[in-house]
């Protein structure tokens, strides 16, 4: 019989032999195949009490940084955001008030900075664009979770704690 395509496979219908009616053969065959990944090397891995090394390019979830005093480093200049393929960042800028200095590193700062993650593609973009060293991606896995809400970061969420509030407990 002629084949249609290239990719066509044609089926052999000639009667089964006496090995093939009685399937020891492809058993023993079978077994053999079981036999042989019994011993090789374990593929599996029995996270949580075994994890992975990561890759060293690896991107997990975001951090806002501060500086060295503690203050905020993000001036909420939006350039992440406009750097976001996802469109996963928005932001909602605020000026500095006298006496905030120790809060605020800048002028500007961010009242209100939020990642979708369920949008974020964690390609690292936004820690890329950013020209204040403020947003870098960490090494921990975003945890699951069961409502949609609760894959929107907000500020508090990112932000690393404040090192003299840490110091002080
Ligand atoms: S990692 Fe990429 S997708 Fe996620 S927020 Fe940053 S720029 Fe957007
Ligand atoms: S995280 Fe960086 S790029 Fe994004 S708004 Fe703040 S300072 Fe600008």
């Amino acid at each position: 019989m002629q084949k249609l395509t290239s990719r066509a496979v044609l089926i052999d219908r000639s009667p089964m032999t006496f090995g093939e009616r009685v399937y020891l053969p492809s058993i023993v065959k079978g077994l053999g195949i079981t036999l042989g990944h019994i011993f090789k090397k374990t593929a599996t891995t029995r996270y949580p009490e075994v994890k992975r090394p990561f890759s060293p390019v690896f991107r997990g979830l975001h951090i806002l940084n501060r500086d060295e005093k503690g203050a905020e480093r993000c001036t909420a200049c939006g350039l992440c955001a406009l750097a976001c393929p996802a469109e996963a960042i928005t932001m909602e800028a605020a000026e500095r008030k006298p006496g905030e200095e120790n809060l605020y590193r800048e002028e500007k700062y961010a009242a209100r900075y939020e990642i979708n993650m369920l949008r974020c593609i964690f390609c690292g973009f936004c820690e890329e664009a950013c020209p204040k060293d403020a947003i870098y991606l960490s090494e921990t896995i975003m945890p699951a979770n069961y409502t949609r809400e609760s894959f929107i970061y907000k500020k508090q969420d990112l932000l690393i704690p404040d090192p003299k509030k840490t110091e002080n407990k």
